[in-house]
């Protein structure tokens, strides 16, 4: 396996672990358990004293090849596949917490991640101050003696706002706390959150990974001393693992993430643009525009725009819902990722458990919709949006 591979090849190639009969496919290891030729080589195994596995909780070969394809494109030294990308999520936090302890977290987060800080980690004694993340200085004033996490995601759902990543790793680094990102709106192709000082990336592999809708999955991906250290028992211990057919799936999902974000992206960008000029629609929030509020640290930490769009419609709620019902091609759906187009009114779905003024501070409005864009022929797609908004009445 070559580091030197570029990203393209990594994704067919990587982590392939292939067994005695040569198959070209990844083979699929559904085993819950593994056989030992002696007793012997049970205790050594138990020991840690010869390689191999012990148990489908802790790891197994398809699983494996997984996740070594995924520390290939990120640049990391080891990983963790789960269940699911909130799994992901909860793990890298819980794991390396403990009562007493402190975490700032951007507050513009998908749902479930806000619920993980705000609402589950206090009832175990672990504090947590929710900051507009855009401005560095919000964080650095949230910094208590007792900091140990600052958690992200950039850009965020579903406004599309930016965080600074290298400034918020220089922060934390001063005071030796360690930051978790997100990365799933940008992708492992688009963000590399370690590069920039982050240290822990976690992913949702149900969206832009698997990318075809059908499995759920995550990872965490991070240096192998604090995997080690904080995320190994805890994964073993709590169960988290993926299965070895959802990791068979997105193995084969990741091998054409490449072609399909590049062709997500396009149609996003294109959109993006067709929606600006339309007189029905208030406001175009896309990290590929030169509008975008926040391009000067997009083009110092991304290299890619979004499969993502986000869009106000003056009409409001009731626009939002016209348009919506109007589309043919483009599904509504709350997924992301996906290689078919789908569109979703965050207010009444995806954040409508916040609080109005939650919800504005976040910038979703009652007219605000998201789309992701699939790989389906970008005139198409501008065509359902054509004349969808003809039905949206003004
Ligand atoms: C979907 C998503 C998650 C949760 O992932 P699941 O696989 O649904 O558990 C976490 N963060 C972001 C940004 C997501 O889009």
């Amino acid at each position: 396996m070559s580091k030197t591979w570029r990203p393209a090849t990594q994704l067919v190639h990587g982590g392939t672990l292939r067994s005695q009969y040569g198959e070209t496919s990844e083979a699929i290891y559904l085993t819950q358990g593994f056989v030992y030729d002696t007793s012997e080589a049970a205790e050594a195994r138990f020991k840690g004293e010869t390689d191999g596995y012990i148990y489908a909780r802790y790891g197994s070969p398809t699983n494996d090849m997984f996740e070594k394809r995924m520390c290939m494109l990120e640049g990391a030294e080891d990983a963790r596949a789960t269940a699911s990308g909130m799994a992901a999520v909860s793990a890298a936090i819980l794991c390396q917490v403990k009562a007493g302890d402190h975490i700032v977290a951007a507050r513009a987060l998908f749902g479930s991640c806000r619920w993980v800080v705000e609402t589950l980690a206090p009832k175990y004694g672990i504090e947590c101050t929710l900051v507009d993340g855009r401005d560095l200085k919000n964080w650095e004033e949230a910094i208590r003696p007792n900091t140990k996490v600052f958690f992200l995601e950039s850009p965020t759902n579903p406004t599309l706002e930016v965080v600074d990543i290298a400034g918020v790793a220089r922060l934390a680094n001063q005071v030796g706390a360690k930051v978790v990102v997100d990365n799933v709106f940008a992708t492992p192709l688009f963000q590399k959150p370690l590069e920039l000082g982050a240290h822990i990336v976690v992913y949702s592999a149900t969206k832009h990974i698997d990318g075809q809708g059908r499995c759920l999955g995550g990872v965490v991906l991070a240096d192998k001393a604090w995997i080690d250290e904080n995320l190994h028992d805890y994964f073993r211990h709590t169960g988290p693992a993926m299965s070895p057919f959802n990791a068979w799936t997105l193995l084969k999902g990741i091998e054409t993430l490449p072609l399909r974000v590049r062709q997500q992206t396009q149609n996003a960008a294109k959109i993006a643009d067709f929606l600006a000029e339309q007189n029905k629609v208030a406001k175009v929030i896309y990290p590929g525009r030169e509008d975008h509020p926040q391009a000067d640290i997009i083009a110092r930490q991304m290299t890619g725009g979004s499969t993502l769009v986000a869009f106000e419609l003056k009409g409001g709620k009731e626009a939002a819902f016209a348009l919506q019902n109007a589309l043919d091609i483009i599904k509504i759906s709350n997924n992301l990722g996906d290689s078919k187009s789908l569109i979703t009114h965050p207010a009444t779905t995806t954040h409508k458990n916040l609080t109005e003024e939650a919800r504005a501070e976040l910038g979703i409005s009652p007219g605000t919709v998201r789309l992701s864009a699939g790989i389906e022929d970008t005139d198409d797609l501008i065509e359902d949006f054509a004349k969808a908004l003809a039905r949206v009445s003004a």
